[in-house]
């Protein structure tokens, strides 16, 4: 086992880091392993429009399905993967995975929605984030409008040129993106108006105590209105409760993802959950 970490420090840092080095080298190698041995599984969570309930998309969640301690969370890896260098071949699988599974699902004639993909400020930097959307949507023939990108507000912040470039091409592209858990990072709303966005997603951590806590529903009411005025659509995260979801009807936040709805399923749950949904129809039916 590794050692327990000192106050303060096992915040940021899972106990396995802290060890031992031969420890955390183990790890390494294990994670190392991960994408070549298949070992990442993904997880989707369906997202709906409050109004009807109706399905319009799923975001992709990575796990890793450890060889001892069981199906991990990305929080539990990630910052493991980014501190070694791993985050780019995680963060490739990621991408061409969620695409090859919707893709999938649309050629069984199931109703076709969009499934978005998180990505790190360091795979922003590091990767070739459009040249790979490039790559794999012509591999697995998947249209652009059914991929979107999730980068958070501390992404746009420190990288603003490359975003601007990067963001443009993937409106090009016609690759939608949202800014992630917005409102928690250290940012300037000036960016929204300068970059090319579609959605904003209202961070849980202002919707979790809605709507006994007045200030919360003041700040979700400010991030709804903000969102409407620029023209983007805001997504509500971690609704659990039916007050939460009744709430977020009458602020008018247009869409909506949390437990309440459906917790992160498998692969195999979220197709039943895409077999519920009226059928995917062609351009030509009414
Ligand atoms: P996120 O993008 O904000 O994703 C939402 C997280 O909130 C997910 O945790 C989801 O399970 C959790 N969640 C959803 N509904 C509820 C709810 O009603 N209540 C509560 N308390 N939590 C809810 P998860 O899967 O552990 O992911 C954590 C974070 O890891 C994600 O936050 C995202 O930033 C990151 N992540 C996930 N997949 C990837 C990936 O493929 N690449 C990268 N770079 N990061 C990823
Ligand atoms: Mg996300
Ligand atoms: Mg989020
Ligand atoms: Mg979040």
């Amino acid at each position: 086992y590794a050692k327990e970490g000192g106050r303060g420090t096992h915040l940021f840092y899972a106990p396995y880091m802290l060890g031992q080095p031969a420890e955390a080298l183990q790890q390494e190698h294990l994670l190392r392993a991960a994408v070549p041995q298949d070992a990442l599984r993904l997880h989707y969570q369906p997202q709906i429009e409050v109004s009807t309930g109706r399905l319009t998309g799923f975001e992709a969640l990575v796990r890793w399905q450890h060889p001892e301690r069981g199906l991990l969370g990305p929080d539990e890896f990630i910052p493991l993967a980014e501190s070694r260098g791993l985050v780019t071949p995680i963060g490739r699988w990621v991408l061409r995975e969620a695409c090859r599974q919707i893709k999938a699902w649309q050629d069984e004639g199931l109703a076709r929605v969009p499934v978005a993909v998180n990505v790190s400020a360091m795979e922003f930097r590091q990767r070739d984030l459009v040249g790979e959307i490039k790559q794999v949507l012509a591999d697995t023939g998947l249209d652009a409008q059914y991929l979107e990108i999730e980068i958070t507000e501390t992404t746009l912040m420190q990288q603003p040129e490359q975003a601007r470039t990067t963001l443009d091409e993937l409106r090009a592209l016609g690759v939608g993106v949202t800014v992630d858990d917005f409102g928690t990072g250290y940012s300037s709303l000036a960016y929204l108006k300068r970059y090319p966005l579609d959605k904003i997603k209202v961070d849980r951590s202002f919707v979790i105590d809605t709507p006994s806590d007045g200030e919360d529903v003041a700040i979700v009411t400010a991030i709804v209105q903000l969102a409407r005025s620029l023209q983007l659509q805001s997504v509500a995260e971690g609704v659990e409760t039916p007050e939460q979801l009744g709430l977020l009807q009458r602020l008018g936040c247009e869409l909506a993802q949390g437990f309440g709805i459906a917790a992160p399923m498998d692969a195999g749950s979220a197709h039943a959950w895409l077999q519920m949904q009226p059928p995917a129809q062609t351009m030509t039916e009414a």
